[in-house]
C-alpha cells in the first residue's frame, strides 16, 4: 500500500510513525513546502514547546463542533502521549500547572527525535515541495505540485497541512482548497491566541504596562466570557496571556462585524468599596498631593495620569480637590476600563487559527473524508482550535495518532 502525508507538522509525523510501526510493509511519502519537518513545532511555546498538557478534555477545544475531538482524546490521552514520546527517546516535564514541556527544555529536541524515528522507519520525505491538487483516478490518488509535477499511485492520502497561523513558515490554507475538490466545505478561518488592537487613543503612552488584571469580553453588549491573567498594553492595544486566551472568544465574532469589547478590571483581587475605601484613605491622609503622584502608589507610573485623563480631571488636581463623584469614576475605571476592539494582529503573530474543513463531514472514529473515502485529516486543518496550554498540539498528536492507525486498516 502506498500512502502520501501532506505536511510534515505534528499531525503528519506521528501519523506516518504509527501507521509505518503497524505495517512494515507500507510506503510512505510526506510531502512538506519547508526544507525539514516540524517548522512550528520548533517555534511552539517561545522555542521551549509546550507539548501537551495532563488534563486534555472536550472543553479545551472550540469549533462548530468540539465533540469531534472526543474519540481522538479517548484513544490518546496524556498517558498514552507519553507513552510514544518514551518510545521515540523523549522524556517530558511535567508542570504543576499540568502543562508539559520537553525535559531538555527545547523544541529543537523534539524534532531531532521525530526525524530521527522517520529515517529508522524509513519513511519518505520530500521537501521544498507546495502540493496544490489531488486528484482521484481509479481508486488511486494523484498528488500535482506547484510546478505542475506529479506523484502517483496513492491508495490513501492524510492531508495534514495545518492552516494560516505563522505564514512566515510557510503555512498555508492549501488543505482546504484541496478538500473542496472532495466536495469538502469549510468554516470560515481567524487568528486565534492573538494580540488585539483597540481605539484607545493612549496606546502609544501605555504600552509596555503589564498588570494582572480580568478581563471580561461583550459581544453586542452582552458578557461572553471572563479571564484571568496577565494583560500587556501594547501599542497597537493589548496582549499578554489573558487577552490571548481571550481573542479565542473574540475573534470571530469580530469577522462577523460584530460589536466586540473588553472591560479590563486592574484589581482582581479587591472589591469596588475595598478599593474606594483605600483611595479615599489615601487622598484624605495625603489631602495636598498632587492626586496624579498619589495614583502611582497604586498603579504605574504611565498609566495615572492616562486615568484622569480618561475620568476628565484636571491633572494638576490635588488629592482635596477630587470629589465624590470623581473618586467613584477613577475606581469605576480601574475595575471596568472599557475598550473596543478593532482587529487582531492578524495571522503572522497568531499561535492558531481557528476555523478549518467542517467537522461533520470526516469521520471521528477513523477520520477520513465522509465525502471521499482514502481521504483523510488531522491536526489544525479541521476546524478545531484549542486553549493555550499545549491543547493544539495535543490535538495534533492526537488526531495523527488515530489517523496513522486508520491509514493500514
Ligand atoms: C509561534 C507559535 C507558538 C506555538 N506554541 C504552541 C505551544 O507551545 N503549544 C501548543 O500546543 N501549540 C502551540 N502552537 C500551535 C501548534 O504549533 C500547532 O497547532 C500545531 O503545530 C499544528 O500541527 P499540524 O501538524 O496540524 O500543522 P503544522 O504544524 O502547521 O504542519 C503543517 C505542515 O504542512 C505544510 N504545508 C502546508 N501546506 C502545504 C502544501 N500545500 N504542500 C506541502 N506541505 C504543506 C506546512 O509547511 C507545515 O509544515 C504554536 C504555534 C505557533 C505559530
Amino acid at each position: 500500500m502506498r500512502i502520501a502525508i501532506i505536511g510534515a507538522g505534528a499531525a503528519g509525523l506521528i501519523a506516518s510513525i504509527t501507521a509505518k510501526r503497524l505495517d512494515k510493509n507500507i510506503d510512505i511519502d510526506m510531502f512538506d513546502i519547508n526544507k525539514g519537518v516540524g517548522k512550528k513545532i520548533l517555534a511552539s511555546g517561545n522555542g521551549r514547546c509546550n507539548i501537551s498538557n495532563t488534563n486534555v478534555t472536550k472543553q479545551n477545544f472550540i469549533g462548530e463542533n468540539p465533540s469531534f475531538v472526543e474519540k481522538a482524546l479517548e484513544q490518546f490521552n496524556f498517558k498514552a502521549f507519553e507513552k510514544f514520546c518514551k518510545s521515540i527517546g523523549l522524556l517530558l516535564d511535567i508542570k504543576d500547572t499540568s502543562k508539559v514541556y520537553p525535559l531538555s527544555n527545547e523544541a529543537k529536541s523534539v524534532v531531532t527525535l521525530l526525524e530521527s524515528t522517520i529515517q529508522t522507519l524509513k519513511i519518505n520525505t520530500i521537501f521544498e515541495t507546495k502540493i496544490i491538487d489531488i486528484k482521484k483516478e481509479a481508486n488511486k490518488f494523484l498528488l500535482i505540485d506547484e510546478t505542475s509535477k506529479k506523484y502517483k499511485e496513492y491508495d490513501k492520502v492524510l492531508i495534514s497541512s495545518g492552516l494560516s497561523a505563522a505564514p512566515q513558515l510557510n503555512s498555508t490554507e492549501d488543505g482546504i482548497n484541496i478538500a473542496q475538490t472532495f466536495g469538502h466545505s469549510s468554516n470560515i478561518t481567524y487568528p486565534s491566541l492573538v494580540g488585539l488592537h483597540t481605539d484607545f487613543e493612549y496606546n502609544n503612552r501605555i504600552q509596555g504596562v503589564k498588570k494582572e488584571a480580568i478581563v471580561t469580553l461583550y459581544i453586542d453588549g452582552q458578557k461572553e466570557n471572563e479571564i484571568q491573567g496577565d494583560v500587556l498594553f501594547t501599542k497597537y492595544g493589548v496582549s499578554g496571556f489573558a487577552i490571548l486566551d481571550i481573542s479565542q472568544y473574540a475573534v470571530y465574532p469580530l469577522s462577523l462585524c460584530q460589536d466586540v469589547q473588553i472591560s479590563i478590571n486592574l484589581f482582581p483581587n479587591k472589591n469596588r468599596n475595598e478599593l474606594l475605601g483605600s483611595i479615599e484613605s489615601l487622598f484624605k491622609s495625603l489631602a495636598n498631593e498632587k492626586a496624579q503622584i498619589l495614583l502611582t502608589g497604586i498603579i504605574s507610573n504611565k498609566l495615572a495620569p492616562i486615568l484622569l485623563d480618561v475620568c476628565k480631571i484636571n491633572k494638576e488636581s490635588k488629592a482635596k480637590d477630587i470629589n465624590a463623584k470623581q473618586l467613584r469614576s477613577i475606581v469605576n475605571t480601574l475595575i471596568n476600563w472599557r475598550f473596543k476592539i478593532t482587529n487582531t494582529q492578524g495571522f503572522k503573530h497568531a499561535e492558531a487559527s481557528g476555523g478549518g474543513v467542517r467537522t461533520d463531514e470526516v469521520d471521528s472514529n477513523t477520520y477520513e473524508s465522509k465525502k471521499c473515502k482514502g481521504l483523510y485529516f488531522a491536526g489544525e486543518v479541521l476546524d478545531i482550535v484549542g486553549n493555550r496550554g499545549g491543547y493544539n498540539l495535543h490535538f495534533a498528536w492526537a488526531s495523527g495518532y488515530l489517523v496513522g492507525k486508520s491509514l493500514v486498516k
